[in-house]
């Protein structure tokens, strides 16, 4: 059995087993509501997922209270933003265990953090002849800002393959990790499939050839663990809104020796020493990388996500959504002509699925009727579509608060999506 199946369902179940979900539900009011006259049942938690009451009175106390700009205010509205907004870093810190709030640069979702990167790490360190590593399972986001600084400097990108159950093939992996790798960039879940890779052993084997690895979390944050330092990636990027929080806040962590070294990216306010016509002095990173006015109510809300997260049983709750996934898993197998798509041994909770005859955007539109939110289409991973010979996939994306009632809902709604579009 794997290491993430070992550690959730090989050990006794802790006294908070099983959770009571139904409760959990009600800190999330966007759960609590009819679509087209039936209960909604929101499997769409890879697109994002919904805030807890935590999160939205942390912005609104922030907007009612506290609200000012931070770091150049002597007024006290602004001490307590500057205090709220930098003690929101020191959580996210602590949630990655990363060694220094320092290390954590605030941006606006894993997108922007992937670019910060290609641009001030890797942009200036590519020659032509250069190879970043990348996998078929990537989101566009980690693809798109890696083929625009090989475009820049001559580097190529080169691609771990996969196997059919979607699952990345290492021994490719070590063969394309060669002297020529100035970076390795891959995702820790997938969004489309749900497969969770081995990231431990990844970098390590990234490390045996002196090669830094970003990994991208946005899915994963959600549903496993995350300490970087044992890790001990370089860089490790997410966004608040998968994860409970606001949209439009995300996360670079990187290595405080690596961004110490990298340049800016964006000028303007904030990210300054001092600044004079002649010359110009940057800040020490995390503000270096910050210009302008911040998302400072989303780092708030971020870290209200977070602690409120922390508060819950981490374990029971990896446990039920197990049990969701495998429970979904079955029942959608055995219906006739679907076919599912990643079929790892470890994954998050994602099932993604074609039905014979049926188009994923009709099979999602007939889902809707019924109060089911799924998505349908290729999930910002084309490349990954392609490999697995499809152009979409209906994708069941679950969170903790997921129940079986809204996977048998699902069911029933490929039954009719089956029964009206045949
Ligand atoms: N990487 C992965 C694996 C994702 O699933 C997503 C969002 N679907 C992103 C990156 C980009 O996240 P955002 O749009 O929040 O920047």
């Amino acid at each position: 059995m794997n290491p993430r199946c070992a550690s959730v369902l090989d050990t006794p179940p802790t006294a908070a087993w099983p959770p009571d979900v139904e409760r959990l539900r009600d800190d999330f009011p966007a759960l609590r509501q009819h679509v087209g006259g039936r209960p909604l049942a929101y499997l769409d938690n890879a697109a994002t997922t919904h805030r807890p009451a935590a999160v939205l009175a942390a912005l609104d106390r922030f907007y009612r209270r506290d609200n000012a700009n931070i770091h150049r205010g002597v007024h006290r509205l602004s001490v307590r933003a500057t205090e709220a907004y930098e003690g929101a870093r020191a959580t996210v810190a602590r949630f990655l265990n990363a060694a220094r709030p320092e290390e954590i640069v605030f941006v606006r979702g894993a997108t922007e953090a992937i670019n910060l990167v290609a641009y001030s790490f890797a942009r200036p360190r590519l020659r032509a002849g250069d190879e970043i590593l990348v996998s078929e399972l990537e989101h566009h986001a980690n693809i798109v800002p890696w083929q625009l600084v090989c475009e820049q400097t001559g580097a190529r990108l080169r691609v771990v393959p996969i196997t059919d159950a979607g699952e990345l093939r290492l021994d490719s992996y070590e063969r394309l990790l060669t002297e020529r790798t100035r970076l390795v960039a891959l995702t820790h879940a997938s969004n489309a499939l749900g497969t969770l890779n081995p990231v431990r052993q990844l970098v390590a084997l990234a490390r045996q050839h002196g090669v830094p690895v970003l990994l991208d979390g946005a899915q994963a944050v959600a549903h496993v663990p995350v300490d970087v330092r044992a890790l001990d990636c370089d860089f490790y990027v997410f966004s608040g809104h998968k994860v409970f929080g606001p949209t439009g806040i995300g996360v670079l962590y990187g290595k405080a020796a690596l961004l110490e070294e990298m340049p800016p990216w964006q000028g303007g306010g904030d990210m300054i020493r001092t600044v004079s016509f002649e010359r110009t002095t940057y800040a020490d990173p995390p503000q270096r990388f910050e210009a302008g006015t911040p998302h400072i109510a989303g780092a708030i809300g971020l870290a209200a996500a977070l602690d409120y997260l922390r508060s819950l049983d981490a374990e029971s709750l990896a446990r039920h959504e197990h049990d969701l996934l495998a429970y979904g898993t079955a029942r959608l197998a055995a219906l006739p002509g679907v076919r599912l798509l990643g079929t790892a041994a470890d994954k998050v909770p994602v099932i993604s699925f074609t039905i014979d005859g049926v188009h994923p955007h009709d099979a999602g539109t007939v889902l809707d009727q019924l109060g089911v939110a799924v998505r349908a289409g290729h999930h910002c991973a084309q490349p990954l579509m392609q490999r697995l010979g499809v152009p979409a996939t209906v994708r069941a994306s679950l969170a903790f608060y997921n129940t079986r009632t809204e996977l048998d809902a699902l069911v029933e709604g490929v039954r009719r999506a089956i029964e009206v579009l045949r």
